[in-house]
């Protein structure tokens, strides 16, 4: 029996396996991801900024693959005269003011570098070798599909002079902003390993669970990701009122935090920090860490209810923020992203503020829980953010612009008509010019959603995020994904967006060519000038006043969108096939037209408005 039941066990495994792989061979939608488990042992010297790791990493390989190397990033080591964060910074024709030639000043006191001293695989010392930002280990021994590894990394560190989002001594005083400031494994996926040099901008990260503690002068206020496990321990602000914190052992205090299910860890830290928590909607706790400077804190406190509204806005546009707590703290050179924080400069306009803080903690959604790949599809995460934000600042901030998208169609027109817009699909790092970047990944990639939303309608779009949000949250989604979803929601082909779009500078501009009103009834003829197909909404104005919109669906779309006006009477005409120039049709219903404007809500991204126009203002 034994035996015979063996041989079963033995068989259905065999033919389990081999259906695995081979599904995996045919179809390349298997979706899966690769996991970390960090514990970090952090011991910070805040005297002369140099800090001991000790890092224990469990990987474990849900690819179909096995591996006999992994990477990791150092980016510390970017804060050094020569690096290619560098060179790139001194070489580039519109450098970031922030940087421009800073890194090749730094004195070896004030460089930024991590210096592993020991790394072993399951116990065993391995082979590794350190170029600029990014080290290579050969494994003991490969980690099979399924399977798991244990690292253990020990290092020196130095934290940089602040020069660009990581460092000390930010230009607002902030003592130590810690972000990208560990080991951290590079990112295996479907398109294999991604260590790509930090260079300037962008990241992408392993998703997994955070187990942190970090030990620092007893002066020093800490804030970032991860829930503190202490609090009763440490004081500065997260005690429960009257409750007093232990007294630190020899100067210092440990402080404990857990953080599951992100894929970064960041910190602060700052002698002079307030510490304030404001509820935020579902049982999330705010915290608000900034300088103790009179002349901010008045903009600091009335920025709390406005996190909160901004929190809830993105709550019902996107979806729930799942973590517990999020944290605004005064740090870095501007505004950047990490797991339930932000980390901003401070001394703002009150607007400037809020706005920040809106555009970080949209981050939230498009990048600490839809985890795009930013060094590839950084529009997905910047461009989704911009347009989710202005469309937050616009209800929280009660500006009632009509159209909070337009800065990013002025911007994108702009790079449109230079000569020197690259695609979307460029590199992060491997744009012209930061202008050139900036204006793909905020606006571009902002346009793209809100043109999205003159394609499928407003209630569409507005569906679209919500499941895209459900659908994909705490995985890496592909461009191809959003539009998918976007696909199933309305029922439509949009594939053909997507690659003119993001694949191509092919420019929409379409014209209103010639109307003979002369006879009873307006013969109307359209062209298609540039190369991007679109659906076409033509606003007519008669002259009694009455006004109706004409619909000309693209035909490659294979659906026609709702009428997004529910106080205007539309008629559907027959489809405009992409490879037509030309589009004709009649008005036949008696009435003088005054006037016809193709897309009057400014949400087509023509490039050339002034032939959209025809008839009596
Ligand atoms: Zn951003």
């Amino acid at each position: 029996m034994k035996h015979t039941l063996n041989n079963f066990f033995t068989i259905t495994v065999v033919v389990f396996l081999t259906a695995a792989v081979s599904s995996f061979a045919q179809n390349n939608n298997c979706y899966w991801q690769q996991k970390v488990d960090y514990k970090m042992d952090i011991q910070m010297d805040v005297k002369n900024f140099q800090y001991k790791g000790k890092q224990e990493l469990k990987y474990t390989n849900n690819s179909p693959d096995t591996l006999n190397k992994v990477y990791y990033h150092l980016f510390f080591n970017a804060f050094q005269p020569g690096s290619e964060m560098d060179v790139r910074s001194r070489t580039i024709v519109d450098p970031d003011s922030r940087v421009g030639d800073r890194i090749s000043k730094l004195s070896p006191a004030e460089i930024g570098y991590i210096k592993p001293t020991m790394l072993t695989q399951d116990g065993k010392p391995v082979v590794y070798k350190i170029v600029g930002t990014v080290m290579q280990v050969q494994l003991n021994t490969s980690i099979l599909p399924g399977q798991s590894t244990v690292f253990n990394l020990e290092w020196d560190a130095q934290v940089p002079l602040q020069v660009r989002r990581s460092g000390r001594d930010s230009s607002e005083g902030v003592a130590l902003t810690m972000t990208q400031w560990y080991p951290k494994i590079s990112e295996y996926d479907f398109e294999g390993w991604h260590a790509d040099p930090y260079i300037g901008r962008e990241f992408y990260s392993v998703w997994g669970n955070y187990d942190v503690t970090i030990t620092l002068d007893a002066a020093y206020t800490v804030g970032g990701t991860g829930y503190l496990q202490n609090p009763a321990s440490v004081g500065h602000g997260y005690t429960v009122p009257g409750q007093k914190p232990m007294p630190p052992v020899k100067g210092k205090y440990t402080w404990h935090f857990l953080a599951p299910d992100v894929h970064d860890f960041a910190w602060a830290a700052d002698p002079e920090y307030i510490h304030d928590t404001y509820p935020g909607p579902n049982g999330v706790t705010l915290h608000f860490l900034y300088k103790n400077d009179p002349k901010i804190a008045e903009n600091w406190k009335n920025l709390q209810p406005k996190t909160a509204a901004l929190m809830e806005f993105f709550n019902e546009h996107v979806g729930p923020y799942p973590y517990e707590q999020y944290s605004v703290i005064q740090g870095g050179d501007g505004g950047m992203e990490y797991a339930m924080s932000t980390m901003i400069t401070g001394d703002r306009t009150f607007e400037s503020l809020v706005g920040v803080t809106a555009h970080e903690l949209a981050h939230s959604w498009f990048q600490f829980v839809l985890a795009s790949n930013e060094y590839k599809h950084y529009w997905m995460d910047e461009g989704f953010t911009v347009y989710i934000a202005s469309e937050a600042m616009n209800a929280v901030m009660e500006s009632e612009k009509t159209n909070p998208h337009a800065g990013s169609y002025r911007s994108y027109y702009f790079n449109a008509a230079s000569g020197q817009e690259q695609p979307l699909s460029t590199h992060a790092d491997r744009h012209a010019t930061n202008r050139s970047y900036g204006v793909n990944a905020y606006s571009k990639g902002a346009v793209f959603l809100t043109q999205l939303g003159y394609i499928i309608g407003p209630e569409n779009l507005s569906k679209t995020l919500k499941r895209f949000y459900s659908d994909f949250k705490f995985t890496h989604p592909t461009p191809n994904d959003f539009i998918r979803t976007a696909e199933k929601v309305t029922g439509f082909e949009l594939d053909w967006y997507l690659t003119d779009w993001t694949k191509t500078i092919n420019t929409i501009d379409y014209g209103i060519k010639e109307v003979d009103a002369e006879g009873k009834n307006t013969k109307v003829t359209l062209e298609r000038i540039g190369l991007m197909p679109m659906p076409i909404d033509l606003y007519v104005t008669y002259e009694d006043g009455s006004q109706e919109l004409f619909y000309i669906p693209l035909r490659m779309m294979w659906g026609e969108k709702p009428n997004p006006f529910t106080n205007l009477n539309r008629t559907v005409l027959d489809n405009w096939a992409w490879a037509y120039p030309t589009y004709s049709f009649e008005i036949s219903n008696g009435k003088k037209v005054k006037n016809m404007m193709i897309d009057a809500t400014g949400r087509m991204a023509d490039i050339n408005p002034e032939n959209n126009f025809w008839g009596k203002e």
